[in-house]
């Protein structure tokens, strides 16, 4: 089995989650299993190396952006950093609001998070329609962040979220 395979094989799908309509793609699977969150780690710095992409930081994304951009940080040598939904880090903080399906939302970072220039890869557990990597996005030209591209394991096609997203995307398992 590859390592896609045994990606793809620890995804779930669950109806009508959280809202009737909704089909919820589920990575906790991927967590219990080391093997398959070693495969996801491994097809991440399989990506980065082979597009010669060069990475001064890893931002990950409230929540789920959390669980996989760490172990690529550490595979590469880098730092870190984390994107948060607002209200939850100290100090002086730089946000970004933008538009869920009913209302709107904020994300923030801590300022001194990301130095001009330094080069930034953003990471998410999954792209559905790009609101919520698009807003990382504007975080990181606030900082003035060279963004190299971002990264998912699970890009939802229909929703046509790379198409808003102008850096480069590179997805895992594609529904
Ligand atoms: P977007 O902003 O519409 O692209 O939604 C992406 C954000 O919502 C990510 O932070 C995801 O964690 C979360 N999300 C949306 N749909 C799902 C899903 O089916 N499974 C897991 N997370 C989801």
């Amino acid at each position: 089995e590859g390592k896609l395979q045994l990606v793809q094989r620890h995804v779930r799908a669950f109806p009508d989650f959280p809202k009737k309509g909704i089909l919820f793609r589920d990575i906790c699977p991927i967590l219990k299993s080391p093997a398959a969150l070693t495969a996801v780690t491994d097809l991440f710095e399989e990506h980065v190396r082979s597009r010669q992409l060069q990475v001064d930081l890893i931002v990950g994304l409230d929540a789920r952006g959390f669980l996989f951009g760490p172990l690529l940080a550490q595979r590469l040598g880098v730092g870190f950093v984390l994107v948060r939904k607002k209200g939850k880090l100290p100090g002086a903080t730089v946000s970004v609001a933008y538009d869920l399906e009913y209302g709107t939302a904020e994300v923030e970072i801590q300022e001194d998070a990301v130095a001009p220039g330094q080069k930034v890869l953003i990471i998410d557990d999954l792209l559905a329609t790009g609101g919520t990597l698009l807003a990382a996005c504007e975080l990181m030209k606030k900082q003035q962040a060279d963004i190299q591209g971002c990264m998912v394991v699970i890009e939802l096609r229909d929703l046509k979220g790379a198409d808003r997203l102008k850096p480069h995307i590179f997805s895992l398992l594609q529904y």
